[in-house]
């Protein structure tokens, strides 16, 4: 077929499971749709919404049998080709379908097929007579008067989705009906909030942080990827807000994200109060409405600032300007389920294909970036000091060896307290986040039980009452004694709740809040009591991995770590990297204001080689030892990792799809490649299910992405390939 005739195939992804693309012939009459827009098509028994990504002369399959597309919703494309390639890029690269990639990268509005306009969020208010009438008035429309009564509770105005909130009958017929009557009025609230018409000044900058804009403003126009590294507090974020105004100044516009912890109401508005444009936000709790609004106003260039978490990756621009990824170590710009894509490494992708500069932010940089620093790949920027003149604190391990311990408080521990709260201070209170894979130690001299077979730690699991190493598979039963000093051992763990109790017991006058995800899960509660530490209501704070992110605690003068151990002998082996991100961000809350702070470690291991180069030499030090140890060990960043997954309701079934999937491997012969297992997962039994992982290691990336293809396509054939539930994590940021 000659390749000047006109196509005669749309090829469309559709968000499902199967990967590749579906061919359609073009709609029945108008023109072809094209590459980037949305079409409707018809999908087995169902009509769905599709993006095509093609245009084809022909398909494997008879024109016979091939549907014609139904409708056509966009008539210039809603993607444009920068930033479709780069989904297909991930789409390859993740080994995830293209069509739930496109998925992932559209609020759901534009999913579900509404059009690509944004009209502002129409709201709805009570007039001044709607206001004074009694709802009871309306006795033969009781629907008209549960809405009225709803508007009256909200004279400002709600939206639609607000009023549908909780409701099973759809409102529109009664807000019609109240309209009618003159009792309610709609209005149109821009999308976007309109720049400030006063900024404040900003500080003037120190040396550090010029050196730092420069760099960045000089690399605008192409690709460069800093590394902006500088402790809580020394001044990046004002690095951020006065590269963007000379981005802004060009006319361009910032790609901006942050970890969702992190976005908080006093970051959006310290953006919103400097910088003299509109700023998209998009985040998880915005409502369907505002999504739509804000994902149009960044894709018409109205906002010269984008401001998002994790999937904010993939927000549309016209003027593409800069990408910052402030906290770019956190691990919640990895997705963790279904695309396990890496935000932060989609933003560098994302900037190099598109010319803009990258700027990664953080006071505890990945040992991935360290790697590319060292590797010469992206630039290096030091912000030395704190910026306001806030002094460093000081940090302390506490040896608990041989220490009475009161759930899990040492005797020194609880002095320290004391001393800090009698002075006013305020004391936060850090335990790791999970509870299960604690390596088994002797309390009396800090032995750990190796595995006689690997260079790795056992692990304790409680279910199975045995302890295992999830590199080998070998398991033991429970030694009675220490075979080190012959004292008994016991595993043991203590939970944020019994804490709480004891710090009841021993500080009955001082006020204690517990902060994690189980605390807070309702709406709203992180910020109040968030706040009632800010206001002094509280004076401990017992939390988890929230707590040491991004909130601003200026009256804690004692941060500890209660347990630091785990985070030595996880068998993940970038637990250590964690420990050390936490104990500098944990080290970060405290001291934040004029006070010095203090920062106490809680360890069995005060000799441990990583915990004493983070505090004789900081991070840095630390990171340098960390990057030795992985280079000897060709872990990332000296090598690639992937690893398929699989579950099911028994143990042993998981396992016997990953052996036959490793067997399949082989057979394939491909150099380079490592097999690594299978083995039981470290927290074997989720939710009633048994996980099992197969971890494939590569020293080359190149030789990993050539074998993952071929591998994953023949996976779904293999016998226990249907009694299982598998997937893989290409870069995997979680190992249990
Ligand atoms: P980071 O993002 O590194 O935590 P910020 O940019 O938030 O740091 O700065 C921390 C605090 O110091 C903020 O209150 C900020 O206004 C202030 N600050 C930043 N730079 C300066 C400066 N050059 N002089 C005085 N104060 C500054
Ligand atoms: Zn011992
Ligand atoms: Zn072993």
């Amino acid at each position: 077929m000659p390749s000047s005739s006109p196509p005669t195939i749309v090829q469309v992804a559709v968000p499902t499971p199967l990967h590749g693309h579906f061919d359609y012939l073009p709609p029945a009459q108008g023109p072809l749709p094209p590459v980037g827009a949305r079409v409707r098509v018809p999908f087995g028994r169902r009509r769905i919404v599709g993006l095509v990504v093609g245009h084809g002369q022909g398909s494997a399959l008879p024109n016979a049998r091939l549907k014609r597309i139904e409708a056509v919703l966009d008539e210039t494309p809603l993607l444009d080709a920068p930033l479709l390639n780069l989904l297909r890029w991930a789409a390859d690269y993740y080994h995830h379908p293209l069509g739930e990639v496109i998925s992932a990268a559209l609020p759901q509005t534009l999913r579900q097929g509404k059009l690509a306009i944004a009209r502002g969020i129409e709201r709805y208010h009570v007039t001044e007579s709607g206001r004074t009438i009694a709802p009871d008035g309306l006795t033969r429309a009781p629907r008209q008067a549960s809405v009225l009564r709803r508007l009256q509770a909200n004279p400002e105005g709600i939206t639609l989705e607000q009023l549908r909130e909780g409701q099973d009958t759809d409102p529109r017929a009664a807000l019609r009906a109240l309209i009618d009557k003159g009792l309610v009025e709609r209005h149109h609230r821009p999308c976007l909030e309109p720049p400030r018409d006063e900024r404040p000044d900003a500080p003037a900058l120190n040396a550090a942080q010029q050196a730092a804009i420069s760099s960045i403003t000089e690399s605008l126009g192409g690709f460069t990827c800093h590394l902006l590294e500088g402790v809580t507090g020394s001044g990046k974020t004002e690095v951020y807000l006065h590269a963007i105004e000379q981005v802004l100044e060009r006319g361009l516009q910032s790609l901006v994200l942050v970890p969702e912890i992190a976005l908080t109401p006093q970051l959006l508005e310290r953006f919103r109060q400097r910088l003299a444009t509109p700023i998209a936000v998009l985040h998880s709790s915005l409502s369907d409405g505002e999504r739509h609004c804000a994902w149009l106003s960044a894709r018409s260039g109205e906002a010269g600032v984008i401001i998002g978490t994790r999937s904010a990756v993939f927000a549309p621009w016209a003027r593409p300007g800069l990408i910052i990824v402030d906290e770019e170590h956190d691990a919640s710009l990895k997705q963790q389920e279904g695309f396990r894509y890496h935000a932060r490494d989609l933003a560098v992708m994302r900037g190099h294909r598109e010319a803009v500069p990258v700027v990664l932010g953080s006071a505890t940089p990945s040992l991935e970036s360290l790697g590319n620093v060292e590797r010469g790949q992206y630039r290096r920027i030091e912000l030395p000091a704190r910026a306001g003149g806030a002094v460093a604190p000081r940090l302390k391990v506490l040896d608990v060896r041989q220490q009475f311990m009161d759930e899990g408080l040492s005797t020194a521990l609880l002095d320290a307290m004391q001393r800090h709260l009698d002075a006013d201070g305020q004391v936060l209170l850090f335990l790791n986040r999970r509870g299960f894979s604690p390596a088994l130690i002797c309390h009396d001299c800090g032995w750990v039980a190796d595995c006689h077979r690997c260079d790795a730690r056992m692990t304790w699991h409680a279910c199975a009452r045995l302890l295992r190493c999830h590199h080998c598979g070998h398991e033991t039963g429970l030694p009675a004694r220490c075979p080190s000093c012959g004292s008994p051992l016991a595993p043991r763990g203590q939970g944020t709740e019994r804490i709480e109790q004891a710090l009841h017991k021993h500080f009955p006058q001082y006020p204690a809040i517990r902060i994690d995800r189980d605390s807070t899960r309702r709406k709203g509660s992180l910020e109040s009591a968030l706040a009632g530490v800010r206001e002094g209501r509280y004076r401990i704070l017992v939390g988890t991995q929230m707590l040491a992110k991004g909130h601003d605690f200026p009256n804690v003068t004692l941060a500890a770590i209660l347990d630091a151990d785990q985070g030595l002998f996880s068998v993940d082996f970038r637990a250590v990297e964690r420990l050390a991100q936490t104990i500098i961000q944990v080290a970060g809350r405290s001291g934040r204001a004029l006070r010095a702070g203090e920062v106490l470690i809680q360890t069995h291991q005060p000799d441990h080689p990583l915990l004493s180069s983070l505090l004789g030499g900081g991070y840095r030090a630390f990171a340098r030892t960390a990057l030795a140890e992985r280079r000897e060990a060709t872990l990332p960043p000296y090598a690639s990792l992937a690893l398929l997954r699989a579950e099911a309701v028994d143990a042993q079934t998981p396992l016997a799809f990953l052996e036959q999937a490793r067997d399949h491997l082989q057979t394939l012969s491909l150099p380079g490649i490592h097999p690594w297992g299978p083995a039981p997962a470290p927290m074997e039994r989720r939710a009633g299910r048994y996980r099992a992982h197969l971890l494939l290691h590569a020293p080359r990336r190149q030789d990993l992405q050539r074998a993952l293809g071929p591998w994953l396509t023949e996976l779904a054939r293999l016998p226990g390939a249907r009694q299982v539930r598998w997937s893989i994590d290409v870069d995997p940021a979680d190992l249990t």
